[in-house]
């Protein structure tokens, strides 16, 4: 987890891009849908295949 927080302390959620966990707290939300990073947002948005890792 990129935040460091573990399961239990914070809800979870699984990005649609990605499928990584991330927690709430630090999802980017885009049109009422939550993604673990900025990347995956415009991934799922615009379709991009670039790796951003
Ligand atoms: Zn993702
Ligand atoms: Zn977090």
């Amino acid at each position: 987890m990129r935040c460091g927080q573990t399961e239990g302390e914070v809800r979870l959620e699984k990005c649609s891009v990605c499928h990584r966990r991330f927690c709430f707290r630090c999802a980017v939300r885009r049109a009422g849908k939550a993604f673990c990073s900025l990347a995956c947002a415009d991934l799922f948005f615009f379709g991009e295949e670039e790796e951003s890792e």
